[in-house]
């Protein structure tokens, strides 16, 4: 029973969805990040070019999207 609060307590402050820009064609999507992992692609819905984290990023959320990943807001890296 307890442990399962924290996590979904833990969850609760966590911001899910993240608006991406494409920086080929700038478009914009809201996407939904994974709670507990990075992701790593992601394909722009307009132009088709793969997105990819610039250096030092772990994900494309962290990179292009206007809120960090998950892990990151829970201050630990993925
Ligand atoms: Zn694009």
């Amino acid at each position: 029973m307890f442990f399962p609060f924290l996590f979904y307590f833990s969850l609760m402050n966590l911001v899910l969805k993240s608006i991406l820009v494409c920086p080929k064609c700038s478009f914009k999507k809201e996407e939904t990040m994974p709670i507990n992992s990075c992701q790593y692609f992601y394909k722009c819905d307009s132009c088709k070019y793969i997105l990819k984290p610039k250096i030092g990023d772990c994900c494309v959320f962290c990179s292009f999207g206007s809120v960090k990943c998950p892990p990151i807001q829970k201050g630990n890296c993925c």
